[in-house]
């Protein structure tokens, strides 16, 4: 028998493709799967024009067996076969797809779309197996031949005998290495994960001999090894049922199979777009936080299918970051795969189907806000956070996507609102927008600072995540209504009975400046406070709640917030260091000083430099 050559680029472009072209070994099963489909589709397609085949789809199947004993794996189909010629070129030549050809020359109907293209996964068998054996028998004709390969050296071909049409791949397993352990391709429990992992929705049985223990019939205690053939996937995917067809326990069983999670879906779209990028997605918004969700761990992404089979586990591409939370998957038949199957290349498809996930994701979250509000805000509590660094990410390029979806706590209504409440529960003369930040809710409710926006009976939001007022000053306006800090210095708010500075209290508050020295910018009269004798607020773009977040963050960013140190002239207490001053009593003034700008630090939430001094300076007071 004369051994034929592969040719010199064949033989180079095998070893790569044993050794660099995949990165797992497991999609060989894969390959040879999805070439057994499009030889089975073949013969639908034959049957179309040729009436001698009757195309009963139960004739047809693809079965995967393993040989523990002699170490071969084998994969037959009962597809349209191949004759002597066609196994010659094309398995004989790398890179040609008799596929690829065959989708040329025929008309594709939907649903029967052939996978093969670039004519090279079958040689993916070579990285498992040491010898390649295939026997087949093309439809039409009466003879079967045998081709076998031990890899890059050649391959031979001889007749030989088949019974019926179709395909046998038989791959005689590599010796295990330390790094590898070949006979777990032998294990069934592996094979049945690998095929439901890739090929779960080819649409022709993939069958198995699976033999498990039963309890014998008839005994309480006495097992016996039962083999039945399987059938191991679903054939039929979800997403390209009809959707009335489906419920949503439908919907939540793929969710619970996929394991796309362990807990229950909140929501679920199911997408299926005909245009000229034809696509069909199953999305859902998950009810709880994964556990690694705000961790370097977490990866984002969809399951990316084309045409059935599983391309990428987690198509990050698919996603935008403020949506990483949504789980699913997506199935095209239009995308521009790579040779390997496993990466896209960066395309345009694959871009307009991200785009227009975005935009139904979108629309889902919009429809949850307005017809089910309570599951919103739990949504939102879950993943809320990650909206909100979506509006401030890139300079908030996506902020308008996500202002509406973006809530924060209310003064008024005691619970989460979005901007559009707000704003339309404005009355006419609120110029702003008011937000107030602090750690906590029960915190904010007790800043001086926002007596007077209170009083005047507007609503505040509070701002308690330290990624907040950033997002809010990224956005800058909702609506076309600035947001305005309670602690800024225009509050926007007439006051009718405005505290004068007098000539001796301007002096008065250089005098503490400079106690205070450098530590706050200004002292000065405040006419924001009602109650509270003291306050300290920020001048300019850096507030002292962003000072905090910046100064906290690893690169340590010695930024500093312009403080003011404002006071309530009428407070009694501003009256008892006012009579200090005016009896020249320095070291009482410098005291009181001390001890008003430590209490503003303290309300504001911010450390006090000296404690004990602060203590000491207290007791002197009491005594
Ligand atoms: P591709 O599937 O991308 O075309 P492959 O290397 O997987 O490339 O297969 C090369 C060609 O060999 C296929 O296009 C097909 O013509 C033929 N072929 C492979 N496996 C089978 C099979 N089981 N039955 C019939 N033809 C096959
Ligand atoms: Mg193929």
């Amino acid at each position: 028998m004369e051994k034929k050559q592969f040719q010199a680029e064949s033989k180079r472009l095998l070893d790569m493709m044993i050794h660099s072209i995949y990165s797992q070994k497991e999609i060989f099963l894969r390959e040879l799967i999805s070439n057994a489909s499009d030889a089975i589709d073949k013969m639908y397609y034959k049957a179309l024009t040729d009436q001698s085949i009757s195309f009963n789809q139960n004739d047809y199947y693809i079965k995967v067996s393993a040989d523990k004993e002699n170490r071969t794996l084998t994969i037959t189909d009962t597809g349209i076969g191949m004759t002597k010629d066609e196994l010659e070129q094309h398995l004989g030549t790398i890179a040609k797809s008799g596929s690829l050809a065959f989708k040329s020359e025929n008309e594709l109907k939907d649903g029967y779309d052939i996978i093969g293209q670039f004519g090279v996964g079958f040689y993916s068998s070579f990285m498992i197996a040491d010898v390649v054996t295939v026997i087949s028998k093309a439809v039409d004709s009466e003879e079967a031949f045998k081709w076998e390969s031990a890899g890059a050296d050649g391959y031979t071909i001889e007749p030989c005998e088949k019974d019926s049409v179709g395909t046998t791949i038989t791959l005689k397993l590599k010796e295990n290495t330390e790094d590898e352990n070949y006979d777990a391709y032998l294990e069934s429990y592996r094979l049945q994960s690998i095929i439901k992992k890739y090929s779960d929705f080819i649409r022709y049985p993939i069958k198995m001999d699976v033999t498990e223990s039963r309890l014998k019939e008839g005994s309480e205690d006495e097992y016996e090894q039962v083999t039945e053939e399987r059938v191991i996937n679903s054939m039929v995917p979800i997403w390209k049922k009809n959707k009335n067809e489906l419920t949503d326990a439908d919907y939540e069983q793929f969710y619970q199979e996929k394991r796309y999670g362990f807990d229950k879906p909140i929501r679920h779209v199911h997408v299926k777009v005909d245009g000229s990028i034809r696509y069909n997605a199953i999305l859902y918004i998950p009810e709880s936080i994964p556990f690694d969700y705000y961790s370097k761990e977490f990866e984002k992404g969809l399951e990316l299918y084309s045409n059935g089979v599983l391309i990428m586990e987690k198509c990050a591409d698919l996603l935008p970051d403020y949506f990483s939370f949504v789980k699913g998957m997506v199935d095209s038949e239009d995308l521009s795969l790579n040779i390997s199957r496993e990466i896209l290349q960066q395309d345009k498809q694959l871009k307009f189907i991200a785009k227009n996930i975005k935009t139904k994701i979108k629309k889902e979250l919009e429809s949850m806000l307005k017809n089910d509000r309570e599951q919103y805000e739990a949504f939102y509590k879950s993943f809320g956070r990650q909206l909100k660094f979506g509006a401030y990410d890139n300079f908030g390029q996506e902020k308008d996507v996500l202002k509406d979806l973006i809530m924060f706590y209310s003064s008024k209504e005691k619970k989460h609102v979005t901007l559009q409440e707000y704003v339309s529960r404005m009355p006419e003369d609120q110029k702003y927008i008011y937000y107030a930040t602090g750690e906590s809710v029960e915190r904010i409710e007790k800043l001086p600072q926002t007596e007077l926006v209170s009083d005047k009976g507007y609503e505040i939001l509070y701002l308690t995540e330290d990624i907040d007022e950033f997002v809010v000053k990224m956005l800058m306006t909702y609506d076309e209504k600035e947001f305005k800090s309670v602690s800024s210095g225009d509050l926007g708010i007439e006051d009718t009975n405005k505290t004068e500075e007098k000539e001796e209290d301007k002096e008065l508050f250089a005098f503490m400046k400079d106690v205070l020295d450098g530590k706050v910018g200004a002292v000065k009269a405040s006419n924001r406070l009602k109650s509270h004798p003291v306050c300290l607020t920020a001048e300019g773009d850096v507030s002292i709640e962003m000072e905090k977040v910046l100064n906290a963050m690893p690169n340590n960013q010695q930024v500093k917030a312009n403080k003011v140190l404002e006071i309530n002239m009428d407070h009694s207490v501003f009256q008892s260091i006012k009579s200090a001053y005016a009896q020249d009593d320095k070291e009482k003034v410098k005291l009181y000083t001390h001890l008003l700008y430590n209490q503003a630090l303290l309300i504001e939430g911010l450390p006090i430099q000296d404690p004990v001094q602060f203590t000491n300076d207290i007791c002197q007071v009491m005594v």
